[in-house]
């Protein structure tokens, strides 16, 4: 790893297909991408996150028919629904690629052009089981009862002349690769999933549809009465949207780059990708992060089959950043996740207006009331809150190694204990006794508890942005969001107080749950 690379993060989402408009599922991985990057940003990296639109295909013809527009009107349209939703979940993506633009266009032509010239590409016919939802061809062996796994319907058999990528040269390569590099793809149960896929023959990718079928697609320069398949058009929006070859972006952050994706994208990304990256002579990415999916009751969440949950109507309802750690603490990166408003009502109640939010409130309200909001230097630190601090500080090196590895569940797992011990620290220490018998003591006590609070607000911010800097104002401290960094956080007590601490309204009015049903309480409920 050179020096320019060293101190950089690159992370993807899935460019998604404009067949539908944004779901839950496009928002968890693109607020998980926020996550990580905040994170990143957090601990002094520079860091670059890009999403976007993949939007030729098949598919996006059919939707443009069915809603009447042109294919251009169509995807200008949704493309738009999701560059303009992503701000309002305050997800800051640096940049948004559409596979439609021009140098995302050149960039596909330039790979395949070198792809060709090198001997890989080859013309021939082919017959297979094709499923238009997915664009692609299925083998017997894939199909589950004849049908599409994903779409349960039967694909149609098609013979067709087609160009195709010789992407059985690249296994032996890719299965080595995997072994030497154990978490190229990762949770190790997908790793496993594209080992077992590789213990069979690879077959060649077939890189085109022909224009008679399908004319929505970046044409093949070497043969005009093709267009490029959209996955080999689609995957190569990593490179071309931070300036491959020689682009600065993608010097400095593809030698870091690590993907997000749903598993089921996992073999184009997990096989395809790192083929067609060696095939044209660019180092493969560096992780693949795979995450399972959002169930509502049945099967997968998405618009076809008809369960759909609005991203932006949950957020509204509850809170923007209730929605992302519900969305975040839920889910074990990796394995499916069962969805109802219930358990995320459930989590808003529980964790963020009791555990936290009564921190927060009881100790504010405690500093205003007896120290006038000011705090001065403590005296002699007790045992318990030398194991106060401790426990913090060993929460922040577990943190670090938790949201590396996309074990968010269990970061928030060890932000909550410390919480939990915070509060169980101020039953111990009865801050409003000592008010009344020890001001140096009491002092002592509400400048640990200040000092445990500004640390969850930053190990919170990659989670909850808003709520970690409304704590940061109500602290009355210097710095404030990124400006406050996990580097800081090993200075225990340094952080300047520029304002007296102020109490504010509840951070997470409690909803009230009515015959199992949720409803929003209107007014802010006062804690102790
Ligand atoms: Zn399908």
């Amino acid at each position: 790893m050179n020096q320019n690379s060293m101190d950089s993060f690159y992370i993807t989402t899935p460019i998604y297909y404009v067949n539908a408009e944004p779901h839950i599922g496009h928002a968890y991985t693109t607020i998980v991408a926020d996550v990580i990057a905040r994170f990143y940003r957090l601990s002094g990296f520079d860091s670059f996150f890009l999403t976007g639109t993949d939007e030729h295909g098949n598919k996006v013809v059919e939707a443009a028919e069915k809603s009447g527009e042109t294919v251009k009107a169509y995807v200008d349209r949704i493309s738009k629904t999701f560059k303009e939703t992503w701000p309002k979940l305050n997800i800051k993506n640096d940049y948004f690629v559409r596979t439609t633009d021009k140098n995302h266009q050149d960039t596909v032509s330039e790979i395949l052009s070198e792809v060709y010239a090198k001997g890989d590409i080859y013309f021939s016919e082919y017959e297979g089981k094709y499923c238009i939802g997915c664009e692609r061809f299925y083998t017997d062996t894939e199909l589950l009862q004849g049908n599409c796994p994903i779409h349960k319907s039967e694909p149609r058999l098609i013979k067709e002349e087609n160009y195709f990528f010789r992407m059985s040269n690249y296994q032996d390569w890719l299965i080595d690769h995997i072994d030497k590099h154990p978490d190229f793809i990762r949770p190790e149960r997908y790793r496993n999933e594209v080992i077992a896929f590789l213990k069979d023959p690879l077959e060649d990718l077939c890189i085109s549809r022909p224009k008679k079928r399908l004319s929505w697609g970046i044409p093949l320069h070497f043969d005009e009465n093709y267009v490029t398949y959209v996955w080999f058009d689609a995957l190569i929006n990593y490179i071309s949207a931070n300036g491959y070859p020689e682009g600065e972006q993608f010097k400095k952050f593809w030698p870091v780059a690590q993907h997000i994706i749903a598993k089921d994208i996992l073999k184009p990304h997990g096989i395809y990708w790192p083929c067609m990256l060696k095939a044209a002579g660019i180092e493969p990415y560096q992780h693949l992060n795979v995450h399972g999916y959002w169930n509502m009751r049945t099967g997968k969440m998405s618009k076809s089959l008809g369960n759909i949950v609005q991203p932006l109507d949950l957020a509204a309802k509850y809170g923007l950043d209730a929605f992302r750690y519900f969305l975040l603490r839920d889910m074990v990166f990796g394995l499916d996740s069962d969805f109802s408003e219930e358990s995320l009502v459930r989590r808003l109640n529980a964790d963020l207006a009791n555990d936290l939010g009564n921190l927060v409130s009881r100790s504010m309200a405690m500093t205003v009331k007896y120290l006038d909001g000011s705090l001065f230097a403590p005296g002699k630190l007790e045992e318990a809150d030398i194991g106060l601090r401790e426990a913090a500080l060993k929460v922040v090196e577990d943190y670090k190694g938790m949201m590396k590895a996309f074990a968010f569940n269990k970061a928030l797992i060890v932000i909550w204990e410390l919480i939990g011990r915070a509060n169980k620290y101020i039953d111990i220490m009865k801050p409003w006794v000592l008010a009344k018998s020890d001001r140096e003591r009491l002092g002592t006590v509400l400048h640990t508890i200040t000092e445990v609070i500004k640390m969850v607000s930053v190990l919170l911010w990659p989670f909850m942005p808003q709520t970690a800097e409304k704590i940061q104002h109500q602290l009355g401290l210097d710095r404030s969001g990124l400006e406050l960094t996990l580097d800081s956080l090993k200075e225990w007590g340094k952080t300047k107080q520029v304002r007296p601490i102020s109490k504010g309204p509840a951070l997470f009015p409690r909803v009230k749950v009515e015959e199992g049903r949720p409803a929003v309480l209107s007014d802010n409920v006062e804690l102790p």
